[in-house]
């Protein structure tokens, strides 16, 4: 009945497994539609007529990123960028009287933004019709006053642009372009989306062949490969899920095999025991029966010889009902030892695929908390660490401290250098850091040039010495950008657990104290004040 026991917990653990894997797949599929039907979206919506308006929100969406936002305020930053895209773009010009005069004035602050966007990029006449427009703007009363400064607006944007590009030479390019502007910005955040994104290892070529696109700047034309790289992307990791789901599902069907067998072969054991019980019963009656004749003979009987025959034929049937008996349980165990055996041949095989399937989960489960970036934990690492790290602090009660450290002006090294150098310092800064923390401690990028470390056993002081050492280690690192030296430096807030503390709670005040830090003038450690209780 064991084995039976143990089968159960197997089909019960690989129901788990196969349950997890399809939440995997709905959270992966969902993302996958969530970004391509948003990003589809916002490139229909970057359209050159409306470039400067839209460029406010991505700036807004650029700093959600910065501040370190979750997958699921990341969706909701996309999302309101993507609305209010959409909501630029199917802003009709009303015809209904009522409502013309608010649009009228909406069109015309939305046209003194475009103005001051073109102001700096214009000449001199064109100044001067700059501020007719202006003029005209502020006394815009109705859809066809506005129709007409838009008129105007449109010929002075054509005259700047042929302006702008015939002196491009002699210009600085910069950001003056509103469209160059929004593309830009594009990239950075499909650049930060793929950062934030944890792929299969096996997609990592690709996947650094589309950020080198990225940072190489992507024009208007090129939107379209790019999301169909992205979709084709993730149709792969969906692919991969649906691979997968076939081996658990062809898995569960072998199990579903061998229980049945198992089950047949318990039902046989069964029978095997009930024959062997009738087989001894049938014996113990002819034994009864023959002994019961022996009796009888032996007091009717008179005769010795006759009685020594009558006795030696009774133990003679004895004698063949016993070695009946015996031959047909010598049978019955034949039978079941070479049942026995194949069902533990297949018990083993059962078991030796479970050990391999059950191996690939807990590697895939590993690979997903690794940053393929830096290889070292990446946040849902930190996450799952950290919540197991809290338990036993709340159990055990022994000191548990966090660090959050950021890259001071790292902004600059990608300006500077570019992104491929700034990646390059990133992974040099995890290696570094991890080679000198202790083994109990934990370090994870928790997006993108930000580190945390947790550290079990330490209290807040002992931590801040050891992230000052780590921060001058950095500093002392010399790193080289294009052969000539450059310094850079790292700060860290730092908190430690106490009170009726949670993983978040201890985030924010070492967060905090990183802000300090980096307000006081960065390359420091600022530990954050203990909470009261
Ligand atoms: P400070 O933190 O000192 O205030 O300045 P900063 O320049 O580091 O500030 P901020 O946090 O605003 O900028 C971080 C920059 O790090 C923005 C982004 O371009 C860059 N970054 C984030 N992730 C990556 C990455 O994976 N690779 C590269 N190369 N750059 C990244
Ligand atoms: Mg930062
Ligand atoms: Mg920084």
């Amino acid at each position: 009945m064991t084995e039976k026991n143990e089968i159960d917990r197997w089909r019960r653990s690989l129901e788990e497994a196969e349950v997890e894997l399809e939440a995997k797949n709905r959270q992966l599929e969902d993302l996958r539609s969530f970004f391509c039907e948003n990003l589809n979206r916002l490139v229909e919506a970057q359209d050159h007529e409306h470039e400067h308006r839209l460029s406010d929100e991505l700036k807004n969406l650029e700093l959600s990123f910065q501040n370190k936002d979750d997958i699921a305020g990341l969706k909701s930053s996309v999302v309101n960028l993507v609305d209010k895209a959409s909501k630029i773009k199917r802003l009709p010009l009303s015809d209904d009287q009522s409502e013309e005069k608010t649009n009228a004035e909406k069109h015309g602050a939305e046209l003194l933004v475009l103005i001051e966007a073109l102001e700096g990029a214009t000449s001199e006449t064109q100044t001067r019709g700059l501020l007719e427009i202006k003029k005209e703007v502020s006394n815009i009363g109705s859809a066809g006053d506005l129709s007409r400064v838009i008129e105007q607006v449109v010929t002075l944007w054509t005259e700047t642009t042929q302006a702008t590009q015939a002196t491009q030479s002699t210009h600085t390019p910069e950001t003056k372009d509103p469209s160059q502007f929004c593309a830009l910005l594009i990239s950075e955040i499909l650049y930060q989306l793929l950062e934030k994104i944890s792929l299969p290892k096996d997609l990592s070529d690709r996947l650094g062949a589309l950020k080198k696109q990225l940072q190489q700047g992507v024009t208007m034309n090129k939107w379209a490969g790019m999301l169909t790289e992205v979709s084709d992307m993730a149709s792969y990791v969906q692919l991969k899920i649906n691979h997968e789901r076939i081996d658990i599902e062809v898995f569960l069907k072998q199990v579903t095999g061998r229980l049945k067998e198992l089950d047949e072969y318990i039902q046989g054991s069964q029978n095997h025991f009930e024959r062997t019980h009738m087989n001894s019963q049938a014996l113990g009656d002819a034994v009864k029966q023959e002994m019961q004749n022996l009796f009888s003979s032996a007091n009717k009987e008179v005769d010795i010889n006759a009685l020594k025959q009558q006795i030696q034929s009774g133990l003679a049937a004895i004698e063949k009902h016993i070695d009946g008996y015996k031959k047909s349980e010598v049978d019955h165990h034949a039978h079941a030892d070479e049942d026995v055996r194949k069902l533990l041949g297949r018990l083993s095989e059962l078991e030796q695929e479970s050990k391999r399937l059950k191996a690939r989960v807990q590697k895939e489960r590993m690979q997903a908390q690794i940053d393929t970036l830096t290889g070292i934990a990446n946040r849902l690492g930190y996450d799952q660490h950290l919540a197991q790290e809290y338990a036993r602090w709340k159990r055990f009660d022994n000191p548990l401290s966090l660090v959050v450290w950021d890259i001071d002006h790292f902004k600059r090294i990608n300006d500077d250098y570019g992104h491929a150098a700034g990646d390059k310092a990133l992974k040099t800064i995890a290696t570094l850091l991890a080679s000198k923390v202790r083994e109990t401690d934990y370090l994870a990028r928790y997006g993108g040039e930000e580190f945390v470390l947790i550290m079990p056993g330490a209290a807040g002081d002992a931590a801040k010495i050891v992230a000052d050492k780590l921060r001058e280690t950095v500093e002392r690192s010399g790193f080289h950008f294009k052969g000539a030296p450059v310094t850079i430096t790292i700060s860290a807030g730092v908190a430690e657990f106490n009170g009726d503390d949670i993983p978040v709670s201890v985030f924010e005040r070492a967060d905090k104290a990183l802000y300090e830090a980096k307000q006081n003038g960065r390359n420091q450690v600022v530990i954050a004040p203990v909470k009261k209780e």
